[in-house]
């Protein structure tokens, strides 16, 4: 744990807003639609265990992960608290993972014949055993292309041994509501799984959940949605952003009208100035491209960051803030209401998601909510 007085920055994440957003994506689902919850890449950088705990808590029975370590690490959370979810791993069953698969519980997501193969040998040999299968309907990343589907359909005994819970597919666009490849995925999904005879189907991720009734089929799995990114952006938001992240004042001064600030010397103060430099940097995933471009907040004021942003370091503008209001130990917001997270994804030329998983390991991490 990260001493909150010593960091350079605290990240706050308020779990119950997690449980909330779940709730919000359950209340746009039929009953017969099970939601999961996608926890790959650290419950996208919010903490795997304290996510998983809360959820696990509220009515969460399924989990998706991407990486064997991610799935047998949530294994051991459950377990030592007593919880039983089902765990889905997507990356697949890979060479020799069966018996980690096997002791942990954990339900693959099939995405090739190979896996296919493997997976049924397996369970020949030692009963039957679960699993998803996944095909591609315009990814191009993982699942069954439609050649393998042509190979699948003429020999089902390839998986032999496999009792197949679902069918699923990933939707490339569901972020653009208008766009035609979401209806061209669902039919190729459709009629997918009318050639493999397969009823139960996975096919939303957050936004997709958001395009309607038609994209839930048997089970959803949102994501982003939970800890707090609007799905899509264009549209009111009715999630709420999860987290809060203030960096602490090191330094403040007043430069001269014509004076620089940071590597490159990127920018001239145009005044005289009086700025703020905050213990917060790339380092901790803060991003480059914010250098001159992103904001933060001191109260209501909106101050600019100035200059490159460093490893370890940024610099605000502070120059309209009343003084006594930003002094060295002041933090100033550089996540939360008045810059969420979808602002700050716009202004570093990226998405939310990215914001999220690469929030920092030397923040001092607060969780609301957890029990
Ligand atoms: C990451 C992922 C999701 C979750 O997507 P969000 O956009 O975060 O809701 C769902 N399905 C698959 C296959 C994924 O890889």
């Amino acid at each position: 744990m990260i001493n909150a007085n010593r960091a350079g920055a605290v990240l706050t994440v308020d779990l119950n807003v997690l449980v909330k957003n779940y709730a919000f994506l359950k209340g746009q689902i039929g009953n017969n639609t099970v939601c999961s919850a996608v926890i790959k890449s650290d419950a996208y950088g919010l903490g795997l265990e304290p996510v998983a705990l809360r959820l696990a808590q509220s009515d969460c029975r399924s989990f998706f992960v991407a990486l064997m370590d991610e799935a047998i690490t949530l294994r051991s959370i459950l377990e030592k608290h007593d919880k039983k979810a089902e765990i889905y791993l997507l990356n697949g069953v890979a060479e020799g993972a069966e018996s980690d698969l096997d002791n942990y519980d954990i339900t693959p997501v099939l995405n090739s014949l190979t896996e296919i193969e493997r997976w049924s040998s397996h369970a020949k040999r030692n009963g039957r055993r679960d699993a998803i299968l996944n095909v591609d309907t315009g990814m191009s990343r993982l699942g069954l292309d439609t050649r393998e589907l042509d190979t699948f359909e003429a020999n089902p005994e390839i998986a032999d041994g496999i009792k197949i819970t679902y069918v699923m597919s990933h939707l490339a666009c569901a972020d653009d509501r208008d766009a035609m490849k979401n209806r061209e995925q669902r039919e190729l999904f459709d009629n997918y799984r009318v050639r493999l005879g397969l009823q139960h189907a996975s096919f939303a991720n957050s936004a997709g959940i958001l395009l309607g009734p038609e994209y839930h089929y048997d089970l959803v799995r949102p994501g982003a949605a939970i800890y707090g990114i609007q799905p899509i952006t264009d549209e009111i938001n009715k999630i709420t952003q999860a987290i809060n992240l203030k960096g602490k004042i090191l330094q403040t001064r007043f430069v001269d009208s014509g004076g620089t600030v940071g590597y490159g010397a990127t920018y001239q103060t145009i005044r005289k100035s009086r700025l703020a430099t905050v213990a917060v940097g790339y380092g901790d995933g803060y991003f480059r491209t914010l250098g001159n471009r992103g904001f933060g907040y001191i109260g209501t004021n909106r101050v600019p960051v100035v200059g490159r942003v460093s490893m370890d370091l940024i610099t605000f503008d502070i120059t309209d803030v009343p003084e006594h209001e930003a002094a060295p130990g002041t933090m100033i917001e550089l996540i939360g209401p008045h810059y969420t997270v979808n602002e700050l994804a716009i202004d570093a030329g990226t998405i939310g998601y990215e914001i999220l998983t690469g929030l920092g390991a030397r923040y001092s991490r607060n969780y609301i909510g957890s029990s």
